[in-house]
């Protein structure tokens, strides 16, 4: 059984694609290792990089903002990302990237166990719920992966771009702090 220093140590030795030539620092994720509540992202941006912590650019502030504001406890969560090295250029990354760092956050599945998964946009959602997901369209939704509770919701660096969209936003984090009440009564 992989521990989270196994995990920590493989992620940070990994150079199982192109992306570890050129990131500053692999970022494997931030918030209660222990938690039932799990963000996943799509990949570090260059404050990440620099900072190696994920979603601490002004995307990561929007989002910080907002689970303070519904409120989340920050030991209530943990955030990570599908690929843990830095797109060059805020890229989406590409589906060979993806595949090959895919298993490390299968492993932070194991070991966190989370009850609930929330995917920061798109990207996630093709990777963790289903390939031809439409961001508009499905957000907000539930789905059951073997017990897990996912959901999808817009990434927040998108909300910076549409400000209209931040109610809906609050709404589903609104949903997703129900459910999460669910499993801590
Ligand atoms: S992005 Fe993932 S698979 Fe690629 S080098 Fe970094 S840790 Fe390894």
């Amino acid at each position: 059984m992989v521990t989270w220093n196994d995990l920590k140590n493989e992620c940070l030795a990994c150079n199982k694609c192109e992306l570890s030539r050129t990131a500053k620092n692999v970022v494997i994720g931030r918030g209660n290792e222990n938690a039932s509540l799990m963000f996943v992202g799509e990949g570090p941006g260059k404050e990440e990089d620099e900072q190696g912590l994920p979603f601490v650019g002004k995307a990561g502030q929007l989002l910080d903002h907002l689970l303070n504001a519904i409120p989340f406890q920050p030991d209530e969560y943990y955030i990570t990302n599908i690929v843990k090295c830095r797109p060059e250029g805020n890229r989406d990354p590409s589906d060979e990237e993806a595949q090959n760092c895919l298993p490390h956050l299968r492993n932070q599945f194991r070991l966190m166990r989370p009850k609930i998964i929330v995917c920061l946009g798109r990207i996630s959602a093709k990777y963790l719920i289903h390939p031809d997901f439409k961001i508009t369209q499905n957000r907000g939704k539930w789905f059951d992966k073997g017990g897990t509770k996912m959901m999808a919701v817009y990434h927040p660096a998108y909300l910076l771009r549409n400000e209209k969209e931040k109610v809906t936003q609050w709404n589903d984090f609104m949903e997703i702090r129900k459910a999460l009440n669910e499993y801590i009564k």
